[in-house]
């Protein structure tokens, strides 16, 4: 099928799957025949179509998992790793077309060169450093060990918003450890992924090592922590689909990690250097529409640079351009409707909250919206820290400020909510940031910087109801293996 949403100088022909999904070497449809739509989010319009799987599908796809991961294992080091590596390489050469894929199912502008590559590579690096460590004995006849194997067959669900990167994340750290893997994408944003795994067999990943199954996440999604022989989850997405998969985990006794939401302030000091924090905090807040768990969705400011900081932040939203992917925007529209109606509603809900809607607070007008579900820019100001709005995840591109008095306050209300994703500070005083860098409860910590960014290997996860587990670090591979001591003990006593 040929896209027909956009005049766009790539061509994504080559890695549009249409109507199927990856079982072991096979694409094939659902086991019932039936799809569900992909669209355009900024026009509704149909780019493709995937298979709507449920548990047969998934358990075939266990099978397929199953057979491959003996073999898979039992691969030298090195070879696994060299493997990864040419995915890395066919990731990189065809990274204008995976951009492009991605652009159009999550309806964002051109995030720029791909980071795939380097995170890809990241891992790869890891597979022959998988270590054990030998250990201490009683006696001298004993030597002891320990082997980082790997779990066998493993699941792993991704949300929609950076499927490519969410993608790799999961699949490449398990197959590096040596894992076999079931993986569904969000039924939105399922293309990019597809397209990772028909590269993951042209650079000579073994067929069966990474199944793709598409589907609803009640459907296909639910049958992966269902299944009995899948050993180990990884989970990305909302808070109460995690405390689902960790239900259903509970019942088959399956390890997982969960990265879950996030509401992260932002905490600027009146020392702070403006001409950095307005653009990145702005950046951070529409990048993606909004649709970024790292997003940093609180500004928190002290009351003696409040104003200032308010002017200078609508000022900086107003230059967002919003519109299709495919135009010279910085800011695509929502994914869905469900999206759209939510975001929506979180305005209203800080209208009628008594908060001031500074700039934006609805849809943008014009032919260029048409049939998208497009959003303005909104900034909320005098917004108190127990709104809604200030405290639940909204997922769109809607910034809340909160004045504070002190450095104590400003810690207060950032730690005030159910969330510890990210942080930031905004100061150029070296105490601030080491004592705010303790304070925050959140698994990462940005000092003058949004969302973390310029970090390599930073392990990712959160604090309190943000999740468990930390992804994308140099423990990321080691993860998604398990520990066996071995005893070895000589069958004659050494004679010295
Ligand atoms: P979601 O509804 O939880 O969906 C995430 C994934 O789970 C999708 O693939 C979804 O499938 C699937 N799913 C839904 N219900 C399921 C069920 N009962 N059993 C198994 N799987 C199920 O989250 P979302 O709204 O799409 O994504 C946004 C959320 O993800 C936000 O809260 C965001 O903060 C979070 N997120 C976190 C990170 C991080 O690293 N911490 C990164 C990105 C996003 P379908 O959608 O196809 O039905
Ligand atoms: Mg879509």
């Amino acid at each position: 099928m040929t896209i027909t949403s956009a005049s766009t100088s790539t061509s994504t022909d080559s890695l549009l799957i249409d109507g199927r999904q990856l079982i072991g070497r096979e694409w094939v449809p659902s086991a019932t025949g039936r799809t569900i739509d992909v669209i355009n989010p900024a026009n509704r319009e149909l780019l493709a179509r995937i298979p709507r799987s449920d548990a047969a599908d998934v358990d075939a796809a266990v099978e397929a998992a199953e057979q491959a991961f003996p073999a898979w294992r039992d691969t030298n080091a090195s070879v696994r790793a060299s493997i990864i590596f040419r995915w890395a390489d066919l990731i990189e050469q065809n990274a204008d077309e995976l951009d492009q894929l991605e652009s159009q199912e999550v309806g964002r502008p051109s995030w720029g060169p791909s980071r795939l590559p380097a995170q890809l590579r990241f891992i790869a690096g890891q597979v022959d450093k998988v270590q054990g460590v030998s250990l201490p004995t009683y006696s001298p006849d004993t030597i002891g060990f320990t082997l980082r194997e790997p779990y066998g067959v493993v699941g792993a669900i991704i949300p929609w918003n950076a499927p490519g990167a969410m993608f790799l994340n999961e699949v490449g750290a398990a197959i590096a450890a040596g894992n076999t893997i079931v993986i569904k994408p969000a039924e939105d944003a399922p293309l990019t992924p597809l397209a990772l795994a028909k590269l993951a067999l042209d650079a000579g990943v073994p067929a069966g090592v990474i199944n793709v199954v598409t589907g609803y996440g009640s459907e296909a999604g639910a049958a992966i922590p269902a299944h009995p022989r899948i050993r180990r989850i990884g989970f990305t997405g909302s808070p109460a689909t995690g405390s689902l998969i960790m239900e259903a985990c509970a019942r088959n006794l399956t390890p997982l990690h969960l990265e879950l939401g996030g509401k992260s302030p932002q905490v600027v000091f009146a020392d702070a250097d403006l001409d950095a924090a307005v653009p990145a905090m702005v950046a951070g807040i529409t990048l993606n529409t909004g649709q970024i768990c790292a997003a940093g969705s609180r500004v928190v400011v002290m009351r003696s640079i409040h104003a200032e900081l308010v002017d200078r932040l609508a000022a900086e939203m107003q230059k967002v351009t919003v519109g299709p992917w495919h135009q010279p925007v910085t800011m695509g529209p929502l994914i869905n409707e469900k999206q759209y109606d939510r975001v929506l509603n979180y305005i209203e809900l800080g209208k009628q909250g008594g908060a001031d809607v500074v700039t934006g607070g609805g849809v943008p007008q014009g032919d260029l919206y048409g049939n998208g579900f497009f959003v303005q820019p909104t900034l909320f100001d005098n917004v108190s820290p127990d709104m809604r709005i200030a405290q639940e995840e909204i997922f769109g591109p809607v910034l809340s400020v909160i004045a504070v008095d002190t450095e104590e306050e400003a810690i207060a209300v950032a730690n005030g909510t159910d969330y510890g994703l990210v942080a930031s500070v905004w100061t150029q005083d070296v105490g601030i940031a080491v004592r705010m860098s303790r304070a925050l409860n959140a698994g990462q910590v940005g000092v003058n910087n949004a969302i973390g960014a310029g970090v390599i290997g930073g392990p990712f996860g959160g604090y309190k109801n943000s999740g468990f587990g930390r992804t994308m670090g140099a423990d990321s591979v080691l993860n998604w293996t398990q520990v066996k001591t071995v005893s070895m003990r000589s069958a004659t006593l050494p004679q010295f």
